[in-house]
């Protein structure tokens, strides 16, 4: 799911699908003893099997933002990516 988003060139990297341009996703990512579910992530979403492609920019925030929310302790977070892109 991460680190594909180069490669797709409108195409999913696991089924040949074509991409929807423009979706909000959901998904989530698994930390150490955490799960965070992120919410209306903008992300290319295949239009056959849904698996959803971040570009580098929304990743490279998101990478960040988990790394500040590794000192949470609960199991797992549900956040809005609009809500983080304000925060920081
Ligand atoms: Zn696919």
């Amino acid at each position: 799911m991460i680190g594909e988003h180069e490669k797709h060139n409108g195409h999913c990297a696991l089924c040949g699908g074509r991409l929807e341009p423009d979706q909000l996703a959901i998904i989530p990512f698994v930390l150490e003893s955490a799960v965070v579910i992120v919410r209306d992530v903008p992300a290319e979403i295949c239009r056959n099997c849904k698996e959803p492609y971040m570009t580098g920019a929304v990743t490279d925030r998101i990478t960040q933002l988990l790394r500040q929310l590794r000192t949470l302790h609960t199991e797992v977070t549900v956040v809005s990516y609009t809500t983080l892109k304000e925060a920081v």
